[in-house]
């Protein structure tokens, strides 16, 4: 028997029973074919595709309504259609350093944080692409987290736009092509949780969007996608993004490497450098960033720095030096600040940049590895205080 038409039904928000298609995250071809399926005409359909694409992602303008060159049918009919959503800010928190962490939440009610950290005359956004990590890096809280799912292109590129939305850097429409000035948001990680390149394609879909001249519009320069190292997806990466490239090396033998990097059982140290040998991109002026968290007594002896000054040989490199990131159970502890400065010395008399990452936002967990494990210790103890008090 069928259920019963309650008037219920009816008052529900119209997006909620209709499951309409999300408009954020499509490629320039797939929204001009999701137009053409709602009956605008082919010969129209890559000029509305351009003039929606710059109210989403120029003007940062979510509401059809306010689509003023486009005409009342088209708009109605963009809004019987298809909904524009970004993931939802659940928290945001600022450290006294600036440094603003917000979780999210997206379908299905999984949480993933998205980091901005303002430096001088710029900003730099720290994107995740997975919600938690298949990779089982011994250092990294997100690699005790099982995977629970990829983001899609339309969460990776919502991450960028809800951050723009609270560094209110939308330029107001009807004022020219907006502010010219540093930009706020002028730099993206994809440093968060997940590994980028085991979701390749949502990843680059994003990014082009982000990329794209009409809308957001970062230069691809200004991207930088970092790996554990999934050595098949690395020449894609370049061809199909183009953005610069990091690699989590961490290890100068493959037996340490193997620990602490486990995907180098299936991608040694050596096929590794065969890949980023090859990384189109990585010329002088866009090198390769080799991150390498320090750990005590683990990877950081001089022996470990001259050999990674050995193994960088004939790639444009520079080095980031993370200083570990402790978190409760973690089985290694951070190097002391001289170990780390003599290790960046050794780097340095080899002719190396290696700028030791400054911990930014420790006060509110922003770091790496720290990302949503954080919120979840916080959620688990107000639960403890919560059962501790007989509540
Ligand atoms: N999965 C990708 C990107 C996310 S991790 C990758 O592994 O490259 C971003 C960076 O933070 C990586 O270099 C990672 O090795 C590092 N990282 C993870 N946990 C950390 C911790 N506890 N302390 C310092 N760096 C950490
Ligand atoms: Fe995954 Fe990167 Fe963490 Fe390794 S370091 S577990 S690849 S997020």
């Amino acid at each position: 028997m069928k259920a019963p038409v309650t008037p219920d039904v009816l008052t529900v928000p119209r997006k909620e029973v209709a499951d309409r298609p999300n408009l954020i995250g499509m490629t320039r071809d797939a929204l001009r074919d999701a137009l053409i399926e709602i009956g605008i005409p082919e010969r129209q359909a890559k000029m509305r595709t351009g003039q929606i694409w710059q109210w989403l992602y120029h003007w940062g303008v979510r509401d059809f309504a306010a689509m003023t060159n486009l005409s009342k049918d088209i708009r109605a009919k963009l809004a019987d259609w298809f909904t524009v959503e970004l993931p939802e800010v659940v928290t945001r928190q600022v450290s006294g350093d600036g440094t603003r962490k917000y979780l999210v939440r997206i379908a299905g009610g999984h949480e993933v944080e998205v980091v901005y950290i303002p430096e001088e005359g710029r900003g730099t956004l720290c994107v995740s692409s997975q919600v938690g990590c298949t990779l089982t890096c011994s250092f990294c809280h997100t690699g005790t987290q099982k995977l629970v799912r990829n983001l899609t292109a339309g969460e990776i590129v919502g991450q960028v736009m809800l951050a723009r939305d609270d560094l209110e850097e939308w330029p107001e429409p009807g004022t020219g092509t907006g502010d010219k000035g540093p930009r706020l948001l002028s730099n993206i990680v994809l440093m968060g949780m997940g590994e980028p390149l085991y979701n390749f394609e949502n990843v680059r879909d994003a990014m082009r969007i982000v990329m794209d001249g009409e809308g957001i519009a970062l230069g691809r320069r200004r991207i930088t996608l970092s790996t554990s190292g999934v050595v098949p997806e690395i020449a894609r990466t370049a061809q199909e993004i183009g953005c610069l490239l990091a690699v989590s090396f961490h290890a100068t033998t493959d037996a340490v490497r193997d620990v602490l990097v486990p995907i180098n059982k299936r991608w040694n140290i050596d096929t590794l450098l065969d890949a980023l040998r090859d990384y189109p991109k990585a010329t002088n002026s866009e090198r390769i960033t080799f991150e390498y968290v320090m750990l005590d007594g683990v990877n950081d002896s001089d022996a470990d720095a001259h050999r990674l000054v050995e193994l960088l040989e004939g790639i444009p490199a520079k080095v980031n030096l993370i200083p570990f990131n402790e978190w409760p159970g973690a089985p290694y502890t951070r190097s002391s600040n001289n170990r780390i400065r003599a290790f960046a010395t050794i780097l340095m008399q080899a002719g190396y940049a290696s700028p030791i990452r400054t911990p930014r936002g420790e006060d509110i967990m922003a770091a790496c590895g720290q990302l949503k494990s954080a919120t979840e210790r916080q959620r688990k103890s107000r639960a403890q205080i919560v059962s501790e008090a007989g509540l």
